[in-house]
């Protein structure tokens, strides 16, 4: 285990990470798409992600930003702008699914998509992931989709 290397002068580090789950969460995890709960997705991307993009250059922070695939591909302007602004984009699943809640080829094929969203609307592959749920499908995490799909992209 390595040790944390400071700037001169300071004494402590935080890390900052964003989910930018939006509608997903109350869709995947939840299941609640009514009204109510999609209003509260849409406040986070139209009303949140400036105020935390204008919060994060005020302090000239960069941030890593898991979103899944859905908050990209509902909210792709406000997507563009977190990436414009200098924040990584990390994969968050695609539909903030419960990774113990589905078949392993479904988890594969919601990865892909994901993938494939982040490709087509914002140019790029992640090299992160954050499990929606903080947890994980198999036990086994060395033959998982998601150790396939992230151990051989961080080139
Ligand atoms: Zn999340």
């Amino acid at each position: 285990m390595g040790h944390l290397q400071l700037p001169p002068g300071k004494k402590i580090a935080v890390n900052l990470g964003t989910d930018f789950d939006a509608q997903s969460l109350w869709l995947g995890g939840f299941n609640r798409p009514t009204q109510s709960f999609m209003s509260r997705g849409q406040f986070g991307a139209e009303v949140g992600v400036p105020r935390l993009l204008e919060l994060y250059s005020r302090f000239d922070i960069t941030t890593t930003w898991f979103t899944p695939g859905h908050s990209v591909d509902t909210f792709p302007e406000q997507c563009r702008k977190v990436v414009e602004a200098g924040h990584e984009i990390g994969h968050h699943g695609y539909y903030h699914e419960i990774p113990p809640g589905i078949e392993r080829d479904t988890e594969r094929r919601l990865v892909d998509l994901a993938f494939a969203t982040y490709k087509n609307v914002l140019g790029l592959r992640p090299t992160g992931y954050r499990s929606p749920y903080w947890d994980y499908s198999e036990p086994d995490s060395s033959t998982s989709s998601r150790s396939r799909a992230f151990s051989t992209t961080r080139a």
